[in-house]
């Protein structure tokens, strides 16, 4: 199974671009208000170990931005060195997949890269790519001299990942540059699966592909809000589980799972904002299986549906109602969980609480009510 703790990203950024025109590389231009490397990172959310290749007169400048968030390393002369850097670094940290993108293909969507990785599963490495639909011709002096058949032919997207021990030994194997990793694998005799690429995984190159990229930008912009309520009952316990943490208490909460009241609603919140529903459609009450679940299971599966549907999770705000258990010494744990839980910056995520006044089922303590709101963007 791909499993995100153990995947390494290695984003290449060292060329200098000269083709995209512009006063600087144009990784370090700005799209949509971002820079274009800014937005490349970005996509990869939720990996843990990105490493970013730069060239070393860029540093201080990806320092600016990064730092903290991913493992800047220098690159080399040519983008197969450049690469091999980055794995060399990354030679004994356990990881035991690693997808390798281009910094220059911004627009790359979460289920594309999900696409790679799930490859994984099956392959040593995988790639995506599109079809070749126009004809193809050879030309020369502004003349066709020919045609060539285009049956079989692919046009190659980034990330290409690999099975991580498979991907270095071909890069010590190789000498010289490669178009790319695929090129590298496939010296070493390696199986490299081919997966669905997307048009708007775009490697920007000339001037007029920022044009093309901005006008994609817009196309997508969506924002969604959503809304999750939830209510459970108190019952005999020594503790309640809320927002992922154990708080001790003299009672416990009802319910079918572990009666996370606060994760609950949130995880509808999301479910809401993609019309897809509530926990009890996608794991139904009735189903067994779900009897005594860690909530974290159903706040996984909406924030991956949220990534696959190519949204990020700009906030979320739960608060928590009720008289007791205070939730004041738990609030920063609890929206800690929750951002990991959910793949998000801590700040991103608000766990505040108040009381009924003593009014109502809550202010009676019969039991705990949460609401959450959250904001997705499509990314
Ligand atoms: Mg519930």
């Amino acid at each position: 199974m791909s499993d995100p703790d153990k995947t390494a990203v290695i984003i290449v950024a060292a060329g200098r671009g000269t083709r995209a025109g512009g006063d600087e590389p144009k990784q370090w231009r700005e799209l949509g208000g971002r820079t274009v490397l800014s937005r490349s990172v970005a996509a990869f959310a939720g990996y843990r170990r990105i490493i970013l290749a730069l060239d070393p007169d860029d540093m201080a400048r990806g320092l600016a931005e990064f730092r903290g968030k991913v493992t800047l390393i220098g690159g080399g002369a040519t983008r197969a060195m450049s690469v091999r850097n980055a794995l060399e670094s990354l030679a004994s940290s356990g990881m035991t997949r690693v997808l390798i993108h281009d910094g220059a293909r911004p627009l790359v969507s979460p289920a594309l890269i999900d696409r790679v990785a799930a490859a994984l599963d099956h392959a040593p490495a995988a790639a995506p790519a599109l079809t070749v639909t126009d004809a193809l011709w050879t030309g020369a002096g502004g003349r066709v001299t020919g045609t060539a058949p285009r049956d079989g032919l692919f046009r190659a997207q980034t990330p290409q990942g690999f099975h991580f021990p498979a991907i270095l030994d071909a890069h010590r194997a190789h000498a010289g540059d490669a178009a790319d990793d695929v090129e590298i694998a496939l010296a070493a005799g390696l199986d490299v699966a081919i997966v669905d690429g997307e048009e708007e995984n775009m490697k920007i190159t000339w001037p007029a592909d920022f044009a093309r990229a901005e006008r994609m930008l817009k196309d997508r912009m969506d924002i969604r809000t959503g809304n999750g309520f939830d209510v459970h009952a108190f019952t005999e316990g020594d503790h309640v589980m809320l927002c992922g943490v154990k708080v001790p208490h003299g009672r416990g909460l009802l319910g079918h799972s572990d009666a996370d009241v606060g994760m609950h609603a949130l995880t509808d919140a999301i479910y809401g904002a993609l019309a897809e529903g509530d926990i009890g459609r996608h794991f139904p009450p009735s189903d067994p299986q779900w009897k005594g679940a860690a909530s974290h299971i159903f706040l996984s599966h909406a924030a991956a549906l949220a990534r696959d549907k190519g949204y990020a999770l700009s906030n979320a705000d739960v608060t928590l109602i009720c008289e007791r258990p205070k939730i004041g010494p738990h609030a920063i744990d609890m929206a800690a969980e929750l951002a990991r839980i959910t793949g998000v910056e801590p700040d991103r995520i608000s766990v505040k609480a108040t009381t009924s006044e003593r009014l109502g089922f809550t202010g009676r303590e019969e039991g705990i009510a949460a609401l959450a709101t959250v904001t997705l963007v499509r990314t």
